[in-house]
């Protein structure tokens, strides 16, 4: 088997409504999916986190190296393609768009064995897992405050029995924010917080201090990523566990913060940090550290797929009677693509996510909206 074409799909949707995180603003939801295809007709798909357009182009660059290779050489493929981008850094788009070839070369090598990613990748661990809803959300032109606490109660109306919100707007209005969500949680719900790096690291100490009144399960990305030594601070200034790195790429990334003693859970993204090849690698690195690990998810079906996969692969760390288990990143803010292009859509029953045990990603790919949302 071969690998003869590469295709590119940029997927948009234009919202109606702005919202915001402490440091973007969407009016669109765009994202980069991959389809590699092989000479006796299977078809693999990934994902690239980050921008699409530069994606599709750096996805381009690839598939010139790519074609006439075995799909089944997983890491044949992936050292080749790693050491096109050496000389130029190897994180960033070099990274985010081999994540998304990576993950469809998996899906191809499950399919033509017949099983699972998770079963490639070692075996599966469990069978469904715990997912937390990602939101909260600034939606332009309404008072945070209110509307974050409405959203997060809809989520544990539909089931959710963790969700993550979102700070780092402004450190006085970010507490009033968390006060009126835990109040509307309730005691039992889990709450986690994401500054996505609109703090420094006094006003991340300040927060963490007082939003730990609230029960808070982790702070994640309280300053910006590059500064390891400032994600230090703000782990010993302030109470909550710390989390981080949805920005990170590869196992060198992850090494660094993880010697910085950057973070109490890791966070790789299997379609931006290099893929499952890579993001097997960085899981086994956090446990020489004592690091958790919670994959970042923030896109399509497909890389819901990928999540699962790989979070049905990861050991129970400590094993014990009841192993505490991983949790599943699930995104609930606007994205009419985000499911619709799986024939079959992931439905959260009772806050939990079955994984699927089809072969490959386990996922079946939905051809005419694909082309619906497709603009390049
Ligand atoms: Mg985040």
């Amino acid at each position: 088997m071969r690998i003869v074409e590469v295709k590119t799909y940029v997927l948009e949707h234009v919202l109606d409504e702005q919202f915001q995180s402490s440091t973007m603003t969407f009016d669109r939801r765009q994202h980069c999916v991959v389809e590699v295809v092989c000479d006796d007709g299977t078809s693999g798909w990934g994902e690239c986190l980050g921008p699409a357009m530069p994606n599709q182009a750096m996805v381009r660059f690839y598939a010139a190296h790519l074609i006439g290779m075995s799909p089944m050489d997983t890491e044949v493929v992936w050292a080749k393609l790693y050491g096109t981008s050496r000389d130029q850094g190897q994180r960033g788009l070099a990274m985010t768009a081999l994540s998304g070839i990576d993950v469809a070369l998996w899906d191809i090598k499950g399919q033509h064995l017949g099983v699972s990613v998770a079963t490639l990748l070692g075996g599966r661990f469990r069978e469904s897992v715990q997912a937390y809803a990602t939101g909260g959300f600034h939606r332009v032109g309404t008072d945070r405050v209110e509307d974050t606490a409405i959203e997060v109660a809809g989520h544990v109306a539909n089931g959710f029995q963790a969700v993550k919100i979102k700070i780092g707007f402004d450190p006085v209005e970010d507490i009033a924010v968390i006060a009126a969500v835990r109040s509307a949680l309730g005691p039992s719900v889990e709450l986690m917080i994401d500054a996505n790096h609109g703090y420094d690291v006094l006003e991340a100490i300040e927060v963490g201090k007082a939003a730990a009144d609230y029960d808070v399960r982790w702070f994640e990305e309280p300053v910006i990523p590059e500064h390891l030594g400032a994600y230090r601070k703000v782990r010993a200034g302030q109470p909550i566990a710390v989390a981080g790195g949805e920005t990170w790429h590869g196992r060198y990334g992850f090494r660094e913060a993880f010697e910085a003693e950057a973070v109490d859970i890791a966070q790789p993204d299997i379609c931006g940090a290099g893929g499952f090849s890579e993001c097997r690698r960085i899981a086994e690195l956090a446990t020489l550290y004592g690091v958790r690990v919670v994959p970042h998810v923030w896109g399509t079906a497909i890389q819901i797929a990928a999540s699962l996969q790989f979070l049905a692969s990861l050991p129970v760390a400590p094993d014990r009677h009841a192993p505490r288990a991983p949790i599943f990143e699930f995104d609930r803010t606007p994205n009419p693509f985000r499911q619709a292009i799986a024939s079959q859509p992931f439905e959260v029953v009772d806050g939990v996510l079955a994984i699927p045990d089809r072969p490959g990603l386990g996922i079946e790919i939905n051809r005419d909206a694909l082309e619906q949302y497709r603009i390049a």
